[in-house]
């Protein structure tokens, strides 16, 4: 049997997966659009199913369609060590969030498999489903099914813009399972994934070990004014939902700038009813605030909360605004990231510790589950674009410290 740290991944495997996946939902500009659960989503799933019955794992799905792929170990009263992410993207997604993590984990379980090393725990690797939430909000919708933090039924009930319920897509494309969600269990979580920032690019490193993620809270504003006439209703009679958003997403911006390192984003708007002379009636938009610390959380929580209701009174507007997302900050599991450490330390990467800038599945597993996240650059740090872009080197490593690292961590269950 070789020894551990002569095991390697083959880099040009793993990009050769990459790019022929990158075909179910594949986009003219590059990039791919896989929302979940889409014909595309069904298509990859039977890949990656595929994929991991060539290799002799065994293939599950639970009942929010969360795919798992299991290899024996020596012991199997020891429960599976776990590496995972998703395969669903974002409308003009790239080709590397989520997929580098789920067909990195399949390139490191290839290499176990061809080498015939034999790990003391089982190996899995995990699909999450509904990890963006752009067609299903909220996001890391299933992972956080399995985690507890939702039931099954809260995800079924989930409406896509076309009123398509999760449940009824789940049983379209044949991903309802039958294993009770969180029944799956494992000991440990690794997740690989692109940064999605530009701090590693930045400052030449090629691994980001990571620490935690930061804490994030979304909300729902809709802002109530008047339909009238442009030409016929005078300035100071109007009551504009439009200019009453406007003021509102430059407060939210400002709740950003003063409580650095947060950030505060409204990224969808809809203003009603849209018409080059009609003063808007009504406006939807959504807010994003994330911060690494829960308590600042609470701060720019409070201070979008006076500003709005100001802004709404001194234009005449009616506001409705909910928050309807909350994941706190997370801090991840110290023997985990240890293990991530000494894997890209034996394979010679420079490395730094990072908080993750944005949600991952792993947020949601670290409430069950002992787990941690592996980051590789990414291209000016741009994400959730079809530009996302990552080497075949940077892809490469990337899998070898995941790898490294699971076999850090199995090192620990026996000899
Ligand atoms: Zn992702």
């Amino acid at each position: 049997m070789p020894a551990a740290q002569n095991l390697t991944i083959d880099p040009q495997k793993l990009w050769d997966n990459l790019m022929d996946t990158a075909k179910f939902g594949g986009t003219p500009k590059g990039g791919i659009r896989r929302l979940t659960l889409s014909d595309d989503d069904k298509r990859v799933r039977d890949w990656f199913k595929a994929a991991c019955e060539g290799l002799g794992c065994k293939v599950s799905v639970d009942a929010v369609g969360n795919m798992f792929a299991v290899r024996a170990g020596r012991n199997n009263t020891l429960l599976p060590i776990a590496m995972g992410s998703h395969l669903d993207t974002q409308p003009t997604g790239g080709k590397f969030d989520g997929v580098l993590g789920v067909l990195g984990a399949l390139e490191a379980m290839r290499t176990l498999v061809q080498s015939g090393y034999e790990t003391n725990a089982p190996i899995m690797i995990a699909n999450w489903t509904n990890e963006e939430g752009s067609r299903y909000a909220p996001a890391m919708l299933c992972s956080g099914v399995y985690a507890g933090v939702f039931t099954p039924e809260y995800a079924y009930s989930r409406e896509d813009r076309d009123g398509k319920k999760l449940g009824d897509e789940l049983q379209r494309i044949g991903y309802r399972g039958t294993e009770p969600a969180g029944s799956h269990k494992f000991q440990a979580m690794f997740e690989l994934h692109i940064e999605q920032g530009p701090i590693l690019e930045a400052e030449s490193r090629m691994i980001g070990v990571v620490t935690g993620v930061q804490g994030m809270r979304w909300y729902e504003v809709t802002v109530n004014g008047q339909e009238s006439h442009t030409g016929a209703t005078p300035m100071k009679l109007r009551k504009n939902a439009l200019l009453g958003a406007a003021r509102m997403i430059q407060a939210i911006h400002e709740v950003g700038m003063s409580h650095l390192p947060g950030v505060a984003s409204v990224g969808l708007i809809e203003n009603r009813p849209n018409s080059r002379n009609v003063v808007p009636g009504e406006v939807f938009f959504t807010v994003d605030l994330r911060h690494p610390d829960d308590a600042v959380l609470d701060k720019m929580e409070a201070a979008m909360r006076k500003a709005l209701p100001e802004i709404a009174a001194a234009e005449r507007l009616a506001l409705d605004e909910k928050r309807i997302w909350n994941s706190p900050a997370v801090k991840f599991d110290p023997k985990l990231i240890a293990c991530v450490r000494q894997g890209a330390e034996k394979a010679g990467y420079a490395m730094r510790e990072m908080a993750s800038g944005a949600g991952h599945d792993a947020a949601y597993i670290a409430r069950v589950a002992p787990t941690t996240m592996i980051f590789v650059p990414c291209l000016g740090g741009i994400s959730h674009n079809e530009a996302e872009s990552t080497t075949l080197e940077e892809c490469g490593a990337g899998a070898q410290v995941l790898l490294n690292a699971v076999l850090e961590y199995d090192r620990t269950l026996g000899s």
